[in-house]
C-alpha cells in the first residue's frame, strides 16, 4: 500500500520546529512598539506565546511572502539594502529595516506589511491609510538611520497577499513620534529593571475615526490574555461592554 502524503502534518511540525529554535530575544523589537506594553514585557520574560497552528501558518505566509518581495526588487538592479539592521543600545532596542533604496539626492525606506485583500480594499476605502503602530515603527526607523543616510524619506508598502494589489503611503519624520517610540522604550527598561510588568491596555478604546466604542487592538490581538487577566471570557466581556458603551451614546465619548 502508498504511504499517504499528510502535508498538513510535515508543515505544522517545520513551523514548531522554526519556533523551538529561535534565540532567546535580549531586548526591545521594532515590532513591539504600539503594543500593549505589558504584552511586550510578558513576552520578553515567558517566551512568545505558543500560537495556534493556524496563526504559526499565517506568520509563515506572510514571511514567505515578504521574502518573495526583497527578491523582486532585488532583482530589478536598483542599489538596494535589505533586512538594514537598526539599533539603539541604550534603548535596548533592535530591528530590521526591510528595504533601502539608494539614490544621488536622497535615500528611501521602504516598509513592507503584507495583509488580507479585505483589510487592504478596507483602509483603501476609508482612508484610513497608515496604522499609527506601523508610523510609529518607520519613525523609529528614521530617528536612527537619518546620520547615516541623509536627507531619508520613509515610506509603507502595504501589500495585499491575495491580489498582490500595492498602496504605497509616504510616511514623514515626526518629533513626536520619535519621542512616543522613546517614551515606549523608556516604560519598557524600567519595567524590566524593576521586574514590574507595565500597566494594562484599556480593554474598551474610543475609535475617533468610527465614532464608536470598540475593543482595544492592542488587547485583542495580545495572547496573554488567560496568564494576564486570569479570565478566559475576557474577549467576550470586553465586546459586550463596547456594545452597552455604543448604545448609551455620545454621552460617555472621549471619557
Ligand atoms: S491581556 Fe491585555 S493587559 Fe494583559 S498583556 Fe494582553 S493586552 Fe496587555
Amino acid at each position: 500500500m502508498n504511504k499517504e502524503l499528510d502535508l498538513t502534518r510535515i508543515v505544522t511540525a517545520a513551523l514548531q520546529r522554526e519556533r523551538e529554535n529561535r534565540h532567546e530575544r535580549q531586548g526591545w523589537y521594532a515590532s513591539d512598539l504600539g503594543r500593549c506594553l505589558r504584552g511586550v514585557y510578558l513576552e520578553r520574560l515567558v517566551g512568545p506565546p505558543a500560537y495556534d497552528e493556524r496563526r504559526l501558518r499565517l506568520f509563515a505566509v506572510g514571511n514567505l511572502f515578504h521574502q518573495w518581495l526583497l527578491e523582486r526588487v532585488q532583482e530589478t538592479g536598483e542599489r538596494v539594502l535589505t533586512e538594514e539592521r537598526v539599533e539603539a543600545p541604550a534603548y535596548h532596542f533592535s530591528g530590521r529595516a526591510d528595504l533601502l533604496l539608494l539614490g544621488e539626492e536622497e535615500t528611501r525606506l521602504y516598509e513592507i506589511k503584507t495583509m488580507h485583500s479585505r483589510g487592504f480594499w478596507h483602509r483603501q476605502k476609508s482612508g484610513e491609510l497608515v496604522l499609527p503602530q506601523h508610523r510609529l515603527q518607520v519613525n523609529a526607523y528614521l530617528w536612527l538611520l537619518r546620520e547615516r543616510f541623509p536627507n531619508l524619506q520613509g515610506y509603507l508598502c502595504y501589500v495585499s497577499k491575495d491580489d498582490l494589489a500595492v498602496l504605497t503611503v509616504p510616511v514623514p519624520y515626526r518629533e513626536e513620534d520619535v519621542a512616543e517610540v522613546q517614551r515606549q522604550l523608556t516604560v519598557l527598561n524600567t519595567a524590566w529593571a524593576q521586574q514590574v510588568p507595565p500597566p494594562p491596555a484599556e480593554a474598551v478604546v474610543f475609535d475617533a475615526a468610527s465614532g464608536r466604542w470598540a475593543v482595544n487592538w492592542q488587547a485583542s490581538y495580545c495572547p496573554f490574555h488567560a496568564r494576564c487577566t486570569g479570565d478566559p471570557d475576557w474577549l467576550a466581556k470586553a465586546e459586550r461592554e463596547a456594545s452597552a458603551r455604543n448604545r448609551k451614546g455620545g454621552e460617555s465619548r472621549g471619557r
